[in-house]
């Protein structure tokens, strides 16, 4: 623990069990009290009123590690292709920031923060729907569900990666994904769509189960496997499992196999509403954050664009009703993104454009899969690689080292060829957007925090993770101190 976060400690847990031992129910003035208190710049009238809302559908979007400069960067892209004063779908409804750390850690990861949004309780790094002395805790969804609500989850990474993991299951860790998965199926949750496949069966059945169990079998939920199995799709409770692992970064999907980020939206949203009841649904553009961890800007920026798209149709959606909350944040920073900076030969630090790299046509993920078929035939490797530099990534052919080239080639070193080229990617794209990566993991900036509908002016300001999960909680009427007490009986 960092001296830092001890010092803060006692005033949050204060703060905390407070909350905690209030049912939020009972005493919606009271909490409004409370949070009006620990946030005393907020107008007490604005979050009187916003408070007091109580919307029948709750849209979360989280945008793992997006930071601020990922949004300026589809945003600069968009303003080329499209004209000056083009916006993202979310930009009308920034409302503030979010103070993401965990409670370990001046930066968090994604299990931690999820959990803080999820719980209401700001916890260690790693840490899957438990508290600080790795306890479970109530979620909302489990409030939702409770209260009679439908709920879902969307993500593109694995369904039982950490963020849709820490609004359903509880795990001290969150490599623990078959322990997850069986733990969703449990949960009465009406959609579940994304990756990870390969949690939920056996290895006979392609899966990677080490109990070799599959445990979908007599869930109930009817399986999809492809976009269009999910278009047609009219029964709930559903799992969709597009992909064994995470599905592919947007740049890369092969659209008729996998849905994209708005495609899942729309249809849940669709399903939700005809379902009549009130609802909760949390979507995650997961690989935004991947992305950022390969330093690859291309499958950064198409990822954080299939999210406009997604948020864009879920605004449409919530444009149809009064009563829909649409909240949108990130759960953290990765890659130390900046847009702009020096680089070698490039001149000052002025010069910054998405536009060279828009045109690109794959991730280096993509790439490095495709070197390992080439590899397997080693005479035309050199040929298919330049192809694939020229095709999918426009380089000229003085901009590829042939020389390096032919020296790994020549001692038949072809993963040292490989990382090369992976490396060459990575720097090639970045110089020449003129974009600069400061770490290969998170950082610990705050992240933007939007929101719009019945509830919305309650996010404003500069809050903390674990803040935006207890005033979400108020707003549902998700009794989150029974969730937990449920739990620990
Ligand atoms: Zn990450």
């Amino acid at each position: 623990m960092t001296a830092q976060s001890t010092a803060r400690v006692p005033v949050r847990s204060r703060y905390r069990t407070t909350l905690l031992a209030l049912p939020a129910r009972a005493c919606t003035a009271a909490l409004v009290l409370l949070v009006m208190t620990l946030r005393p710049g907020l107008p007490s009238s604005v979050a009187q009123e916003a408070m007091q809302e109580r919307p029948q559908g709750v849209i979360f979007f989280i945008a793992d590690g997006a930071g601020s400069a990922t949004y300026t960067l589809a945003r600069d892209l968009l303003r080329e292709q499209e004209g000056p004063g083009t916006t993202l779908s979310m930009d009308a409804d920034q409302k503030g920031s979010v103070i993401t750390h965990a409670i370990d850690s001046r930066i968090t990861d994604s299990a931690s923060s999820a959990t803080a949004y999820a719980t209401g309780v700001k916890t260690y790094n790693g840490a899957i729907g438990m508290n600080p002395d790795r306890m479970p805790v109530g979620t909302l969804l489990e409030a939702a569900e409770s209260n009679g609500w439908n709920t879902a989850l969307i993500s593109t990474a694995r369904i039982t990666h950490a963020t849709p993991a820490a609004f359903s299951s509880h795990v001290p860790l969150r490599a623990q994904e078959e322990d997850i998965a069986r733990q969703q199926l449990e949960q009465g949750i009406e959609i579940m769509l994304g990756g990870g496949r390969s949690f939920f069966f056996s290895p006979e059945e392609g899966g990677q189960r080490s109990d070799s169990m599959n445990v979908v079998a007599g869930s109930g939920y009817q399986l999809l496997y492809t976009r269009d199995e999910l278009l047609r799709a009219t029964q709930l409770p559903v799992l969709g499992l597009f992909s064994d692992g995470h599905m592919a970064y947007d740049v890369d999907r092969r659209h008729t196999e996998e849905p994209s980020l708005a495609d899942m939206t729309s249809w849940a949203l669709e399903r939700l509403a005809r379902a009549g009841r009130p609802f909760f649904i949390m979507i995650e553009a997961g690989r935004i954050d991947h992305a950022a961890h390969s330093r690859d800007v291309v499958a950064h920026l198409s990822d954080m664009l299939a999210y406009d798209d997604a948020y864009r149709a879920a605004a449409a959606f919530a444009s149809t009703r009064k009563d829909i909350l649409l909240l949108a944040t990130s759960d953290h920073e990765t890659g130390g993104l900046t847009l702009g900076g020096e680089w070698e030969g490039g001149g000052s630090g002025y010069r910054y454009n998405p536009v060279p790299i828009s045109s690109s046509q794959s991730s280096i993920e993509r790439f490095s899969s495709q070197y390992a078929e080439w590899a397997k035939t080693p005479e035309s490797l050199r040929m298919d690689v330049m192809n694939a530099l020229a095709a999918d990534f426009g380089f000229t052919p003085g901009e590829a080292d042939t020389y390096r080239m032919d020296r790994f080639l020549a001692i038949n070193n072809l993963n040292g060829l490989r990382m090369w080229l992976e490396d060459l990617l990575r720097d090639g794209m970045a110089q020449r957007a003129a974009v600069h990566w400061s770490t290969s993991g998170h950082s610990a900036v705050n992240v933007p925090l939007f929101a719009r509908g019945p509830g919305a002016d309650a996010f404003s300001g500069a809050l903390d993770n674990e803040e935006v999960g207890r005033i979400l909680s108020v707003l549902m009427d998700a009794d989150l101190a029974a969730e937990t007490e449920k739990l620990r009986r």
